[in-house]
C-alpha cells in the first residue's frame, strides 16, 4: 500500500482508527481471514467522503464492512483498504411520528431495542441479528417472518466519487437477502424506518422470546456467519444438509453444526480455506442427493 496514501489517511482520522496489515479474523464473526493492507474505522460521513476521494485519487481499492457478521475473508486477506462503517450518531426519533433515522454504523440490536423501548413495533425480529444497520440494509436481513424491507422507507447512500443521495425503499431493490447496493457500488450511510404504534412490554416480550429461540436452535457458542446458505425455493437448506448425512461433518476446524445443519461453524482453529472447502463439499453432496444448488448467503472476499 502506498505510504503517502497511508500518511494522508492518518492525518484526517482520529488516533486508533487506522491499522496497517490488520488481521481480518479480528473483525469477522467467523474469526478467520488474513490481513488487510489497510483497515480504517470510519466515524462519520464527512470523513467517509474525504477517504473515498483520497482513495479515488490514489487509485486505492476498497471494500466496505459493517460488523463482519456475514463475511468470509480469504486466509491471504485483502489487498487494499477495508472501510468499517462506524458512523455516529446512532438513533434519532422524529417527534410526533413513528419515524426513526439511524446511522449505518449503529448495531441492529441497538436500533431494535431502542425502538421497542419507545413503544415502536416492527423491528423486534432484528434484535438478535448481530450486524450493523448498513449491513442489514445491504442484505435485507430478516428473521422469524420479518425483514428490513417491511419497515425501511429510505437509505442515505454515497457513491464511489463521494456523491450523496437517497434511495427510496423501492429503489433499494430489496429482495431475499439482496439489494442493489453492491452492484451499484454504493455505501449505505443511514436509514430511515417507519414503525407501528406499539407497546413497550409487548415488544420486549417478543425480543426475549426470539432470543431464547435463537439460543435453543442456533450454535451461538461458536463463531459463524449465521445461516451459511440461502433458503432454496421450496426447501430448507439445513434439512437438505442434514438429510445428506452431513450434520457434524467437518473439514479441518470447520464443521457443519451438530445443533443446526444450516450453520457452518468454526470449532476453534478453522482457516477460511477449511470453511470454503466445507461449503463446497456441502454444495456438492446436496446437489448429488437432491439436485438442489445451495447458494451461499455469506459474502466472500479475496477468493
Ligand atoms: P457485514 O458482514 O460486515 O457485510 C455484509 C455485506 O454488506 C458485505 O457485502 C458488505 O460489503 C456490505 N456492507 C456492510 N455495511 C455496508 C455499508 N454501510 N454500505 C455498503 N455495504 C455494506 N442474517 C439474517 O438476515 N437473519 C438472521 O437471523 C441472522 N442471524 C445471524 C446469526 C449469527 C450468529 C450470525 C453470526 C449472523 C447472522 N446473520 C443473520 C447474518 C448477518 O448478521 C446479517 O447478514 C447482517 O445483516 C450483516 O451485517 P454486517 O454489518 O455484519 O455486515
Amino acid at each position: 500500500m502506498d505510504q503517502t496514501f497511508i500518511t494522508e489517511i492518518r492525518k484526517i482520522l482520529p488516533d486508533g482508527a487506522v491499522y496497517v496489515d490488520e488481521p481480518l479474523s479480528r473483525h469477522t464473526s467467523f474469526r478467520t481471514g488474513g490481513p488487510a493492507d489497510l483497515f480504517v474505522d470510519v466515524p462519520d460521513t464527512g470523513l467517509l467522503k474525504k477517504i473515498i476521494s483520497l482513495a479515488f485519487d490514489a487509485q486505492i481499492t476498497y471494500y466496505i464492512i459493517g460488523n463482519g457478521s456475514n463475511m468470509l475473508v480469504a486466509d491471504d486477506g485483502y489487498r487494499g483498504m477495508i472501510l468499517r462503517v462506524k458512523t455516529q450518531p446512532d438513533l434519532i426519533f422524529e417527534d410526533g411520528s413513528n419515524i426513526v433515522r439511524v446511522s449505518a454504523g449503529c448495531s441492529l440490536a441497538k436500533l431494535a431495542c431502542g425502538c421497542a423501548e419507545r413503544g415502536l413495533a416492527g423491528l423486534e425480529f432484528a434484535a438478535g441479528i448481530p450486524g450493523s444497520v448498513g449491513g442489514a440494509v445491504v442484505m435485507n436481513a430478516g428473521a422469524y417472518g420479518g425483514e428490513i424491507s417491511d419497515c425501511i422507507t429510505s437509505a442515505g447512500v454515497m457513491d464511489s466519487s463521494g456523491g450523496e443521495f437517497r434511495l427510496s425503499r423501492d429503489e433499494l431493490g430489496l429482495g431475499y437477502r439482496t439489494s442493489v447496493i453492491p452492484e451499484r457500488n454504493l455505501i449505505v450511510t443511514d436509514a430511515v424506518f417507519e414503525l407501528k404504534e406499539g407497546n413497550r412490554e409487548e415488544s420486549s416480550r417478543i425480543i426475549s422470546e426470539l432470543a431464547l429461540k435463537r439460543r435453543e436452535k442456533q450454535p451461538l457458542e461458536y463463531p459463524s456467519a449465521g445461516s451459511t446458505f440461502k433458503r432454496p425455493e421450496g426447501y430448507f437448506a439445513g434439512k437438505l444438509i442434514e438429510d445428506s448425512g452431513l450434520k457434524g461433518f467437518s473439514i479441518g476446524g470447520a464443521q457443519v453444526s451438530g445443533k443446526h445443519a444450516g450453520f457452518v461453524i468454526n470449532t476453534g482453529h478453522a482457516s477460511s480455506a477449511d470453511i470454503i472447502g466445507l461449503i463446497r463439499e456441502v454444495q456438492k453432496r446436496v446437489f448429488e442427493n437432491f439436485g438442489v444448488k445451495l447458494e451461499p448467503e455469506v459474502k466472500m472476499l479475496g477468493f
